[in-house]
């Protein structure tokens, strides 16, 4: 786990909010569920013979002798909220979207955060491909919102619990016959959960994966599965089929997905996971809910974006003032920065009384001030101050009052656009 200091904060706050403004135009709504829950919902869902569960939660017990876990996921944790307040009745189609943190004790080694942020959503109540291309072409907007359009978006088929014993039946044959050069893990998951060894990261396990059986689809997966890439080339929503790609969690059905950085090649570094799990909802108790989602990780995401970008971005602008006291220019900074400020723009003003005005000034191009205003000294008594961009060195001067006309002014300098007169 780690801290994360304010430029990376805004690379994290730029993608949560390019996540949520395609969440709105998908017309997602946001849902916080606890970071802890039961321990058991997670045994339930993510399946005891996982990883996860089997190694990587921070499980408590309480005075009380609850078992509770720090979410690792939150697909479980959304599904639970989704029964227990009765939407399968009351509202069985929900457009839910979440951004939180999610914590797995993985080993050093991965080079993986403990704690992480996961953005995902899941929607509830459509049994219909529709509802597997939006999900699918939502996330491809996401990585285009963020400028990662050239992601590449791998998609398949998991079949359904009509097809997919025969496969897992082959696939028990197939390794089974391979046992003596599988993994130790894999030899102990032959039996309790075949398809967790088509994603074995043992370099020796890989390759007897890369030639194992491939599912064969009912007429009824395989319409829909049709349907659904029908409906992802409509929308323009590249990707490449990959039959390989498979989940180790039984509750998932029909179309799953996974989405890489581009050029990256290792199955370790997918920046977004996801499909339908029409089998998840009775593992908890509840009836059949159809449902498809998908979960991205941020931290990645930042990771990728990095490279790209510059950090954070300085304050729209700068006041410097008068430094030899508290006096009537420092006043007027204040005033003039709070104006600024309730008109949106972001404002930063010395307050370690550096030398007026050449000290202030080096702060200013430090902070990475796009303007400076200098409100001290002949512009006080003037009642004028001096509007420079910081980086043209162009400079205006600017009436102080009335601070309307003012703040019109810097906004001006700034290139945005008016405000509208407020009707009041
Ligand atoms: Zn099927
Ligand atoms: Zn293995």
């Amino acid at each position: 786990m780690r801290d994360i200091r304010p430029e990376d904060t805004a690379l994290f706050q730029s993608v949560e909010k390019g996540f949520r403004e395609v969440a709105r135009r998908f017309g997602y709504g946001q849902i916080r569920t606890p970071h802890l829950e039961a321990t058991d919902l997670f045994v339930r869902t993510v399946g005891e013979t996982t990883d996860i569960v089997e190694k990587e939660m921070y499980s408590l017990e309480t005075k009380g002798g609850d078992r509770l876990s720090l979410r690792p996921e939150n697909t479980a944790g959304v599904v639970r909220a989704y029964l227990e307040h009765g939407l399968h009745r009351t509202a069985p189609l929900q457009r839910l979207f979440y951004c939180g943190e999610m914590f797995r004790h993985e080993s050093a080694q991965k080079k993986r955060f403990r704690e992480f942020t996961q953005a995902g959503i899941e929607c509830f109540g459509s049994p219909h491909p529709e509802a597997d291309a939006e999900v699918v072409a939502f996330a491809c907007e996401v990585f285009r919102e963020l400028g990662l359009g050239d992601v590449r978006v791998e998609l398949s088929t998991f079949g359904c619990p009509a097809c997919r014993p025969p496969f897992r039946q082959a696939l028990r044959e197939y390794f089974a016959a391979a046992s003596d050069r599988l993994c130790a893990e894999c030899k102990r998951r032959l039996e309790k959960n075949v398809f967790r060894l088509l994603d074995c990261k043992e370099e020796s396990c890989r390759a007897i994966a890369d030639a194992a059986p491939r599912i064969e689809l009912d007429d009824e997966c395989s319409c829909h599965f049709d349907a659904t890439k029908r409906m992802l080339d409509a929308m323009g929503c590249t990707y490449v089929e990959n039959p390989r790609l498979v989940r180790g969690l039984d509750y998932y059905t029909r179309t799953i997905f996974e989405v890489f950085p581009a050029g990256g090649s290792g199955r370790q570094d997918a920046l977004c996971g996801g499909g339908r799990y029409d089998a998840l909802s009775e593992l908890l108790g509840g009836p059949p809910v159809p449902a498809v989602g998908f979960a991205m990780g941020v931290d990645r995401i930042v990771m990728a974006l990095k490279g790209g970008q510059s950090s954070s971005a300085g304050p729209d602008v700068f006041i410097v003032t008068e430094a030899t006291d508290a006096g009537p220019s420092r006043s007027m900074g204040g005033q003039l920065a709070l104006a600024l400020r309730r008109a949106g723009l972001s404002v930063v003003t010395d307050i370690l009384r550096k030398k007026f005005p050449d000290k202030q000034l080096k702060d200013a191009a430090k902070a990475g001030a796009r303007l400076v205003v200098i409100a001290g000294g002949d512009e006080l008594t003037s009642g004028e101050a001096i509007i420079k961009d910081m980086n043209t060195g162009e400079q205006s001067t600017a009436a102080m009052a009335p601070i309307d006309t003012f703040v019109s002014a810097v906004r001006k300098a700034l290139a945005l656009p008016q405000e509208k007169e407020s009707a009041s």
